[in-house]
């Protein structure tokens, strides 16, 4: 058989080949993000589970070690992502069920983006971050998991995180460090 391509037969860009293996090596360098799957398993359109409700909806009623909340504001709340891109990755949502920014009332927007601060503020006092990126996803086309209700991302950054390893590594221990974190974060909050 030829091998397709200007590479070894027993290599690729430096990685060795396993021997049966299927496919053939191409340009791409792949990176495995198994967690992504419960969004992506959970999140087809049109395929909802429909006894589940919404989870950002549920979680208000439930206890705040329950629903890893951190805060509770009067138009807006602070929870932890339960499929985080970092340790201390939070979400900020308001308690009505909206999906777009731009419908969210003044009182709103004012609530979500004073809690935002704050947990800047947190999580950099806390666990030291070097930075942050903070977002929206508008709509499941722009990467929304849970698209009809409105949250804010605020994923705190360190500077040795690049490599991406320390996420893969969170998710194997999630339950016991996403209730850690919830602890420190709701203590440190200020009341
Ligand atoms: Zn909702």
């Amino acid at each position: 058989m030829t091998e397709p391509g200007p590479y070894s037969a027993h290599e690729f860009d430096g990685v060795p080949r396993i021997e049966g293996a299927v496919g053939v090596p191409d340009a791409y360098q792949r990176l495995w993000v198994p967690h992504r799957m419960a969004y992506i398993r959970t999140n087809h359109v049109g395929d909802e589970p429909e006894d589940e409700g919404c989870p950002f909806c549920r979680a208000p009623s439930l206890p705040d070690e329950d629903a890893l909340i951190v805060a509770r504001g009067e138009h807006a709340f602070v929870l932890l992502n339960l499929f985080p891109y970092n340790s201390g990755h939070l979400l900020v949502c308001p308690y009505r069920h909206v999906p777009l920014y731009d419908e969210a009332t003044d009182a709103e927007v004012a609530e979500i983006a004073a809690l935002t601060q704050t947990a800047m503020r947190v999580l950099r006092a806390d666990s030291g971050c070097d930075g942050f990126n903070i977002g929206l996803n508008q709509g499941r086309i722009a990467g929304a998991g849970v698209a009809d209700h409105l949250h804010q991302h605020v994923v705190p950054r360190w500077a040795s995180d690049a490599n991406f390893f320390p996420i893969i590594a969170e998710t194997k221990a999630l339950p016991v460090l996403l209730g850690e974190t919830r602890e420190a974060l709701a203590a440190a909050w200020p009341r």
